[in-house]
């Protein structure tokens, strides 16, 4: 008759086993990337008890408790040679855990050893689960309910932080839907003050604000719609000096500038953070958008590798615009972010999408990356981009 030390020390001789530097070296390296770096190394599993994972867990990692983990593994992690590590309190459940998937075929699991005890002992930070308040539960129902969503999803949504450029046009429309949806954090950057010519399209602003400050007036209506959301509110324009401070604060920029020497800002300092931009641009009757998401497709640049010089600018009038084109454009923006921070659907990285309100029109332009281009080309190093604060030539305001 085996024993139970016998028996474990068989498994363990057949179960690979890892360490806590390893695992904190995935955890480091997903920290701050798109969808919480879902897809960046092997899938985390939390083997433990609910009241254990109630306590705290390493970050980035799923729960699905030990005596569930046969019925439940195929629904989190499909493809049987995809990278697995399990862990419980101390690395014997995982142990045995490790068996049970390798028994069902998966041929790349490991073990943490130790477990999360020798997580907590490196003093490493650990997360613990969000509950979401009955209120919360009431306000996002109609998304939890949607699998694609669910109560998992939502709270990826409240955890996360998009930035909105400009809180005109494109930002309003976006803004409102994001904040809806339960972004947790929206940041808005404009320098502009309301104005009763912004009225017929801005819809985050209203008639008795004509003079004050669009981020004001924005952090207003947001947090009015939704007290889940805190508005971080710059009066002020992107420059090389605020750039990164504040971009790398973010999941996910929306991009509704209105002006060159921003663009080319914020292309370059999302390519030297790894943030994906959605980004748009409204004409008349016309939008178009797409998303630039490092890794996976063009830039901006790719696409315009420098600005026009002063003297081939278009003319500095302002061009009309449809009031109700920003709407149609910066909504699809927002769905464009809710997807990257949930990692669900197929992004627009890659395809340029144009609407022609007049003809009621959608039409999609395959885009691709340029080997030549100066700031995602072969050979370029990210963090070797140098920002360039470009002459404001035309004010479009
Ligand atoms: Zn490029």
């Amino acid at each position: 008759m085996a024993s139970f030390a016998g028996y474990l020390k068989d498994v363990k001789s057949k179960i690979r086993e890892t360490n806590v530097e390893a695992v904190k070296k995935v955890v480091a390296d997903r920290k701050g990337k798109a969808g919480d770096g879902n897809g960046l190394g092997p899938v985390l599993i939390d083997v433990r008890e609910k009241d254990e994972w109630m306590e705290g867990f390493i970050p980035g990692a799923q729960w699905i408790s030990r005596g569930f983990l046969e019925q439940r593994i195929e629904d989190k992690v499909p493809e049987k040679d995809a990278a697995v590590v399990l862990y419980c309190a101390s690395g014997t459940r995982s142990v045995l855990a490790a068996r049970s998937l390798a028994d069902l075929g998966y041929t790349n699991v490991a073990s943490l050893a130790g477990g999360f005890s020798a997580w907590k002992r490196a003093g490493l930070d650990f997360d613990r689960p969000f509950i979401m308040t009955q209120d919360q539960s009431i306000r996002y129902a109609r998304h939890t309910m949607l699998p694609e969503v669910g109560q998992e999803g939502q709270v990826k949504l409240l955890k996360s932080k998009v930035l909105c450029l400009g809180a005109g046009g494109l930002g309003s429309p976006a803004a409102y839907y994001l904040a809806a949806a339960g972004v947790g954090t929206l940041g808005m950057i404009d320098d502009d003050v309301v104005d009763a010519s912004n009225l017929q399209r801005q819809i985050l602003h209203a008639t008795d604000r004509i003079g004050m400050p669009k981020v004001e007036s924005a952090a207003k209506t947001l947090t009015g719609l939704n007290p889940d959301v805190k508005v971080n509110q710059y009066k002020a324009r992107l420059t090389s000096e605020n750039v990164m401070e504040i971009l790398s604060q973010y999941d996910v920029i929306v991009d509704g500038v209105d002006n060159f020497p921003s663009r080319y800002l914020l292309n370059d300092a999302s390519l030297k953070l790894r943030k994906p931009v959605v980004h748009a641009s409204i004409y008349r009757f016309e939008g178009q958008m797409t998303s630039f998401i490092p890794g996976q497709g063009p830039c901006y640049r790719c696409l315009y590798p420098a600005p026009p010089p002063p003297d081939m600018a278009p003319s500095c009038q302002e061009a009309g615009v449809l009031g109700v084109l920003p709407g149609v454009v910066g909504v699809l923006q927002a769905t464009e972010a809710v997807k990257i921070i949930l990692g669900i659907g197929k992004s627009l990285a890659g395809r340029l999408l144009m609407f022609d309100a007049l003809a009621t029109k959608f039409r999609e332009l395959k885009l691709r990356r340029d080997p030549t281009c100066p700031t995602c080309g072969d050979g370029v190093d990210p963090d070797k981009i140098e920002l360039i604060d470009y002459e404001a030539f035309c004010s479009v305001r």
